[in-house]
């Protein structure tokens, strides 16, 4: 049974036996939404911050997509990352939002994936590549079925393409 705020609670590295149960541990709530399937656009706005980061977190781990850090609510509180930056013609979709630590979030600025991803190896970190080309494939299925999104396309046709072939 689940008790509120399990704040910092030690989650393991590889998949968690229960991801709800975690991510509702790292966010400390207890009354997540229940989505059947993929979420369209129209009912996350519903969602709010802490709900759209717990879908994250549940999507893909509770660590840092630039640094492989784990994410906890007092030690190291997630932040929303946009995988195509607004100002590149990025939507404000859950299939355009990735977690990350606040220190690889604020230095990143506005620099593409694959940029960043190269910067951040040559500081020694670990960034989660194969999480980043599965969230550009995810977004790139996302805007074929709702269309829309115009200026994005060529820019993550074109980091698929560098992350892809390394
Ligand atoms: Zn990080």
């Amino acid at each position: 049974m689940f008790h509120g705020h399990l704040v910092g609670l030690r989650i393991p590295p590889r998949k968690p036996q229960s991801p709800q149960t975690a991510t509702i541990a790292l966010m400390g709530r207890n009354n997540r939404t229940q989505t059947n399937g993929a979420p369209s656009p129209s009912n996350e706005r519903q969602l709010n911050r802490r709900e759209r980061m717990a879908e994250i977190i549940e999507r893909d781990g509770p660590y840092c997509v630039w640094c492989s850090a784990p994410l906890n609510l007092t030690l190291n509180p997630p932040t929303t990352e946009h995988l195509v930056p607004r100002i590149k013609g990025g939507p404000s979709w859950l299939e355009n939002e990735l977690a990350a630590c606040k220190r690889c979030n604020n230095e990143r600025g506005h620099q593409s994936p694959a940029s960043w991803i190269h910067d951040c190896e040559g500081m020694g970190r670990t960034p989660r590549v194969d999480i980043v080309i599965a969230a550009l494939e995810r977004l790139q299925n996302a805007i074929t079925e709702r269309g829309g999104i115009r200026r994005a396309r060529p820019y993550i046709a074109s980091q698929l393409r560098r992350l892809r072939k390394r």
